[in-house]
């Protein structure tokens, strides 16, 4: 049994979706996951956040969203014709009383925050989860039409989490117990389909599983389920090298390892949730990464040993981010003043980049969006803080240098003349980061990738 994920992008129209039920024809009892159709999510966000001030404009997004769906559903089924011994008339049907449903479901949430003057984020996460809701059952009924055994499972009655708006933990062990169902769905010969991102908490509250919480889905299912393969469909033929939308050489790697993959989400590439690798990990999942556009490119195998690789495996970047700097009055206070900037992180739950430490000072490379007045405040107790923002990281990930030569040879020579804030390596961890002004960062992206990797190993 396999886990087949397929993207925003494979949900775009009616054209992607024809392509991905025609991929889901050629596997063996498959379940499927599905993210919301393209742009959805973000739109639903961005009118929980306007009902708060404009519930006008942001019941006309709703109704935007109702429309899209309306048009998709009928362009793909008004082309589909009856061979399949389908009542193509009585699906439309069904699929216009779901996207009703949610609509009213939509506008009632947006009513929700409309009278409380405020977006929480439990009450974010009921809208954000509705464009799965829409596109899974729409697929699963357009599934139908075009002759495959598809059935709609709701995704709240499986994927169980905490509280954690936002970013909800899985509960694993309830998650292993309801994708029973799935099994014995699979089992009668019915292809489930599921949407990814969203779940549910004990109490009936509908959850999300944070930014590209679909491939964490897809993931956490296949693990429960002991599936063969974890494959993540995209509009890309697999992880590459480097972002190629910055970097036009980049290339697609063959394999790569659990580790390496997470880093490379951890570290800015937006092509992976960073939690996906985990599940999977555990029970020595293969993921698959693979283009709808190319399916019969073998894209990016996951799995738990990396692959042939030159100096390096990947390379990302990530933007916005901030230096703070804490040095302490005291050049005697050693540990203590490094344990207690390490709880203000705690307390602040940040997670830093990038770090470099003397004795008496620290310096942190944060993403800005985690700066507040507080947290400075609370860094102020324990000494001097600076702090430089408009940086960004450049990391390396899978590298392979053995001297002081290669380092400067392969990476420092691709960018002579620019400014550096930080740098850390580590041989162990096979990990470089470089911190530099924000403003160079394509350009030295661009510079490096075209020094470090081969296009011959492509
Ligand atoms: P989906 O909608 O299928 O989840 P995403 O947009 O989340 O697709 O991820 C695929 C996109 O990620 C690609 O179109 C590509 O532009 C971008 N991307 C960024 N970094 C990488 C990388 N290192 N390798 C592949 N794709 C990347
Ligand atoms: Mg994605």
């Amino acid at each position: 049994m396999r886990v087949l994920k397929f993207g925003g992008t494979s949900m775009g129209d009616e054209h992607t979706w024809r392509r991905v039920l025609e991929i889901i024809k050629t596997y063996d009892r498959p379940i499927v996951i599905v993210s919301a159709t393209a742009r959805t999510t973000r739109q639903l966000v961005a009118a929980a956040e306007l009902a708060a001030v404009d519930f006008g404009r942001a019941s006309t997004m709703a109704i935007e969203i109702k429309e899209r769906h309306e048009l998709l559903i009928r362009n793909f089924l008004d082309r589909m014709n009856d061979r399949n011994g389908n009542n193509i008339n009585e699906l439309t049907e069904q699929c216009e009383r779901w996207i009703e449903d949610r609509t009213k479901t939509l506008l009632q949430l947006l009513n929700e925050i409309a009278e409380e003057g405020n977006l929480t984020s439990r009450l974010k996460d009921a809208v954000a989860g509705i464009g799965e809701q829409l596109s899974s059952r729409l697929f699963s009924y357009c599934g139908s039409a075009f002759g495959l055994q598809t059935s709609w499972v709701d995704a709240r009655s499986i994927i169980k989490t905490d509280s954690n708006f936002g970013n909800a933990n899985p509960d694993l062990s309830l998650i292993a117990k309801n994708s029973e169902e799935l099994s014995l769905l699979s089992a009668q010969g019915m292809i489930p389909v599921m949407g990814g991102y969203y779940g549910e908490d004990s109490k009936g509250e509908a959850t999300t599983l944070g930014f590209e919480g679909s491939d964490f889905s897809a993931s956490l299912l296949g693990s429960a389920l002991d599936a063969e393969a974890i494959e993540i469909w995209t509009d890309v033929s697999g992880i590459y090298t480097c972002d190629p939308r910055i970097v036009e050489d980049a290339f697609p790697i063959k394999k790569m390892s659990f580790r390496e993959a997470t880093e490379m989400a951890y570290f800015g590439a937006k092509v992976l949730h960073p939690s996906t690798m985990n599940p999977a990990e555990e029970k020595q999942i293969p993921i698959l990464v693979k283009n709808i556009f190319e399916p019969d490119h073998s894209g990016t195998i996951i799995r738990g040993e990396t692959g042939e690789n030159g100096k390096a495996k990947a390379m990302t970047f990530l933007k916005d981010v901030t230096i703070v700097t804490v040095t302490s009055p005291h050049t005697r206070m050693g540990y203590d003043f490094l344990s207690g900037v390490f709880k203000v992180l705690k307390d602040y739950h940040l997670s830093v980049n990038v770090v470099t430490t003397t004795e008496a000072s620290i310096s942190l490379a944060l993403s800005s969006g985690q700066i507040h007045a507080d947290m400075i405040d609370s860094m102020e107790e324990l000494g001097e803080v600076q702090t430089k923002d408009k940086q960004g990281i450049i990391s390396l990930i899978g590298c392979n240098f053995e001297t002081m030569e290669e380092v400067s040879g392969q990476i420092f020579a691709a960018i002579p003349k620019t400014p550096v804030t930080m740098i850390s390596y580590s041989s162990e961890k096979k990990n470089l980061n470089i911190v530099l002004p924000e403003n160079l960062l394509t350009s030295s992206v661009q510079a490096i990738h075209k020094k470090l990797f081969d296009r011959s190993e492509k």
